[in-house]
């Protein structure tokens, strides 16, 4: 797995601090735009954020490079609507089975799971390459591909809708690849933008109490969950 944030909108916190404060100055947001300085940005977004009033924050967006991730983790992931993606196709790349496919750790760990596994995805590779010899279109070979298959994705949110995604999927109860993408897309955009993605990571972390009621795993130990993430 890998995740890199290939770009994002210019100044972020500049940009939505000055958005936030277009809503009580009498100037025009350009003029706002050219006076603000990075410590009065973060000021204002803490303190409009701090109201609940997210939509300033709508204004910076976040493209990143998802790369060598399971089929499984992107079906998860396209279910947050706010967002741009754009996937390799298995339509147009012929998938080789053997080398591209994830291996859950529980399967990893065990001998004899980790052996049939194989095997099938052995099993698997030898059908999808026999379907193309034999003139099947690889948009009908991939029929046979498992959920284990890697793919590439390339996604973008804005920075209320990655809050949003990582209260979801930084969370404990979230499947642990999606939960370790996700983690590592807040590592990355705390660095460019600490104002916009403080206090940002699972519901806990913000709303300092777990929501999940009796599905909440029992691993979970919130105080160090957020001092996790505060130091992440
Ligand atoms: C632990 C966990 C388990 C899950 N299990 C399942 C499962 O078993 N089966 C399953 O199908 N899914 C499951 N999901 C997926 C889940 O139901 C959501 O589809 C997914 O997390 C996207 O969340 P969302 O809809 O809040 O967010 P987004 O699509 O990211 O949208 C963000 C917010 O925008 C608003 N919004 C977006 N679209 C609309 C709309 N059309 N109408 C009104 N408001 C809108 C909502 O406020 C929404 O919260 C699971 C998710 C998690 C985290």
């Amino acid at each position: 797995m890998r995740v890199r944030l290939l770009r994002y909108t210019a100044d972020p916190e500049l940009l939505c601090g000055a958005a936030a404060l277009t809503s009580s100055r009498s100037g025009n947001p350009s003029e706002i735009l050219d006076g603000i300085d990075l410590e009065k940005a973060r000021q204002t977004i803490r303190r409009v954020t701090g109201y609940g009033h997210m939509s300033v924050i709508e204004h910076a967006s976040f493209t990143f490079s998802i790369e060598e991730v399971s089929r499984a983790l992107t079906h998860q992931l396209v279910r947050h609507r706010i967002a741009s993606y754009t996937q390799q196709s298995q339509r147009y790349v012929t998938y080789d089975t053997l080398k591209k496919y994830v291996t859950p750790p529980t399967i990893a760990q065990n001998t004899e799971a980790k052996k049939i596994f194989d095997e099938t995805l052995e099993s698997i590779s030898a059908t999808y390459n026999r379907l193309l010899e034999m003139g099947i279109p690889k948009e009908d070979a991939r029929y046979i591909l498992p959920n284990a298959a890697k793919t590439n994705i390339v996604v973008t949110m804005n920075a209320r809708e990655l809050r949003h995604f990582f209260n979801l999927r930084c969370c404990t109860r979230s499947q642990w690849e999606l939960r370790e993408v996700a983690t590592e897309m807040l590592r990355q955009v705390k660095k460019v933008a600490p104002s916009l993605f403080e206090n940002a990571g699972p519901t806990c972390v913000e709303l300092g109490f777990c929501p999940e009621g009796k599905m909440k795993p029992q691993e979970c130990n919130i105080e160090e969950i957020k001092r996790r993430f505060k130091s992440l």
